[in-house]
């Protein structure tokens, strides 16, 4: 039997390509229907070639479906539940995983759809350590919900909450994709009195002052201690990670401040002024989701309707128009925020 997946090739051409269907990853594993998936910005460096490719990649890491066949250990599933698939995938049984951060397993964590482990865009996913990949659907949850929990609002989440953001303080987040929409609203949710959203698309910056924040085009330091009496932000929220937007966040934070970066960078080095920094005493944090350790937090938030990300996916297409949906967020316009492909 064969299915369809997402590729991209070594030329950095996107196709709908069939696949055979995968088999059980062993007797903790699963076999997902993926009902739903998205595409999020970290695909793109795939096909922009910012990462050498050798052999074909299938993409996706962001899968919401119906568990079709179960290993004989997994405890915790069955054939037939609706779940969400964490797009980082730990080993399940070590010290680290035990922490519920798969950034933690010490058998080194793996993303979905970036090589070793298959593409959420596809019709079949399979899902090594069920019992710590997979979480049944709750109550409640829609499933533009469901496939943020499983990456861009975990990822925003956790900027927010490594930012150090004093409540009452005065937060920018950089870049208003997907991520950047979710930082913004869990920075409100944390306690942020004042958000300057930053982002070249004048319909990316309605979008977010739409949601009370206050517009700003890059580069935003001057901006910025415009509004804050030369002080600058209490904490920055990059959520592009490029040399420009990193370049931008240093500048933009207040003395004594903290930058948060969870954007993607390519694989270049970053040339960080470490004098500068050190000087003005800043905090710089970097981060990978913790996925799973988030969900206990985001999904009573949402359940309550205190973090509202509607409005964040914007474009639902077929999965065999995987390459218009890619052209489409490369277009990185104000139209298409977050794409969502359906098998
Ligand atoms: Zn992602
Ligand atoms: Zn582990």
């Amino acid at each position: 039997m064969s299915m369809r997946a997402v590729v991209v090739d070594s030329a950095g051409q996107i196709s709908v390509a069939e696949r055979p269907d995968p088999v059980l990853p062993g007797p903790d594993g699963a076999i997902v229907e993926v009902t739903a998936s998205g595409i999020c910005g970290s695909d793109l460096h795939f096909l922009e070639g910012h990462y050498p490719i050798v052999d074909p990649v299938a993409l996706g890491h962001e899968a919401v479906g119906i568990v079709v066949e179960i290993g004989s250990e997994v405890a915790g599933f069955a054939a037939g539940d609706r779940v969400l698939v964490s797009s980082v995938a730990g080993c399940g049984r070590c010290p680290g995983c035990a922490t519920h951060d798969p950034i933690r397993c010490v058998s080194g964590p793996q993303i979905f759809g970036s090589g070793a482990l298959g593409g959420a865009q596809a019709d079949l996913l399979a899902v090594p350590a069920a019992d710590f990949q997979l979480l049944a659907l709750p109550d409640g949850i829609d499933t533009d919900q469901a496939l943020l929990l499983t990456d861009n609002l975990a990822t925003g989440w956790a900027a927010a909450k490594r930012a150090d953001i004093p409540i009452g303080g005065t937060v920018a987040v950089i870049g208003l994709g997907a991520v950047g929409m979710c930082a913004l609203q869990s920075a409100f949710a944390l306690g942020a009195a004042t958000i300057f959203a930053v982002d070249p698309v004048e319909a990316r910056r309605a979008r977010a002052a739409a949601r009370g924040a206050v517009p700003v085009s890059p580069p935003s330091g001057q901006p910025v201690r415009e509004f804050t009496d030369g002080l600058g932000a209490d904490s920055v929220i990059d959520a592009v990670g490029t040399d420009a937007s990193i370049n931008d966040a240093l500048d933009t934070v207040r003395t004594g401040g903290t930058v948060s970066i969870v954007g993607v960078h390519d694989l270049q080095p970053y040339p960080l002024p470490v004098l500068a920094c050190l000087i003005r005493s800043l905090t710089i944090r970097l981060t990978t989701a913790p996925v799973q350790q988030t969900w206990p937090e985001l999904i009573p938030l949402l359940q309550d309707g205190r973090l509202d990300v509607s409005g964040i996916f914007t474009t639902t297409m077929p999965l065999d128009a995987a390459a218009a949906g890619y052209a489409a967020a490369m277009s990185r316009s104000g139209e298409h925020l977050k794409i969502r492909l359906q098998p």
